[in-house]
């Protein structure tokens, strides 16, 4: 019988034979405790989340739009959309599906925009950062979610290290940087994207072994496919296309879902219960309902039925 503490990656606690009425107590065996799932990420991952509050649009402003499912407009980049008030703020944020943004819905900035607005003013070098530092902060979203899986924990000390990279290339952008300086972080930060994948890679697999590794669907096509009630505990399906895929009452419990593609995919009654590397967009470019289970962070999106 193992000591108290660790062995084998579990974690070994006393067991206390206590009953009321009966012989004194004493300490009598050891029960292993299965690791926790991710601890509740919300707090370490709060300068991750987007305050349009604190911006200046620079989303609505910054990219180009292309008519297609998710805009029904096309625009420049640098031009504003016509939807965008003169305050920022949104004129038909309180219609955006019904009218065609699903790519605004969809949208999360992980807190750049509001980032870059307290660096530089809006302008070409902001637009041009702002899918830069957004990738980073997406990084570190994952980054951080690494480093609270205990069963990751191999990968800890490079997760350390990538986070370490990750918040210093952040670190460049300042009210100096100017164009030739933006231009060459976003050629660092595209670098370091490579360096973190086999991480994220690594991470994922140490994570989704217990138990037995799910199906293997990583970059399938299962746009449309009936995935109703489908056993996709701990599946990697990262970089899958889920769009509009009926994932109703699916299991993706420990599923692997970095990259996927769930626009317009069904997932009311699934259980996201400590899916790997899911986003708050994944979840706001989905359809879901009260009965869909989420992992303890996520807060359920706005245009989901009560
Ligand atoms: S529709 Fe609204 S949220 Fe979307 S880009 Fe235009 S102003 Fe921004």
């Amino acid at each position: 019988m193992p000591a108290p503490g660790r062995a084998g990656g579990r974690r070994y606690v006393p067991v206390c034979t206590f009953r009321p009425g009966g012989p004194a107590p004493r300490w009598r065996s050891l029960r292993a405790v299965e690791p926790p799932a991710a601890a509740d990420l919300r707090h370490p991952r709060a300068a991750l989340a987007a305050d349009c509050s604190r911006c200046r649009a620079l989303c609505c402003t910054g990219p180009a739009f292309t008519r297609s499912a998710d805009f029904p407009l096309s625009k420049p980049a640098g031009v504003p959309c016509p939807n965008l008030l003169p305050d920022s703020r949104c004129g038909v944020h309180d219609r955006l599906l019904e009218g065609g943004f699903r790519g605004c819905v969809g949208y999360d900035c992980f807190g750049a925009g509001q980032r870059l607005v307290a660096t530089l003013a809006p302008g070409p070098t902001a637009f041009a950062l702002l899918p830069v530092v957004r990738l980073l902060h997406e990084l570190e979203w994952y980054l951080v979610e690494v480093l609270a899986r205990p069963r990751a924990a191999a990968v800890h000390a490079a997760a350390e290290a990538a986070l370490t990279t990750t918040r210093g290339l952040g670190a460049r952008v300042g009210p100096k940087t100017d164009g030739a300086a933006a231009a060459a972080l976003a050629a660092a930060v595209e670098a370091h994207r490579r360096e973190v994948a086999p991480v994220l890679r690594a991470a994922s697999a140490a994570a989704r072994a217990a138990g037995g590794p799910g199906p293997d669907r990583s970059g399938a096509d299962l746009a449309g496919a009936d995935l109703r009630g489908a056993d996709l505990r701990r599946a990697a399906l990262r970089g899958a296309v889920l769009i509009g895929a009926d994932l109703r009452r699916a299991d993706l419990h420990g599923a692997d879902l970095l990259g996927a593609d769930t626009r317009g995919a069904d997932l009311r009654g699934a259980d996201l219960r400590d899916a790997l590397f899911l986003t708050r967009t994944q979840l706001d470019a989905a359809r879901g309902d009260r009965l869909t289970q989420l992992p303890t962070w996520a807060d359920r999106p706005a245009h989901w039925p009560a």
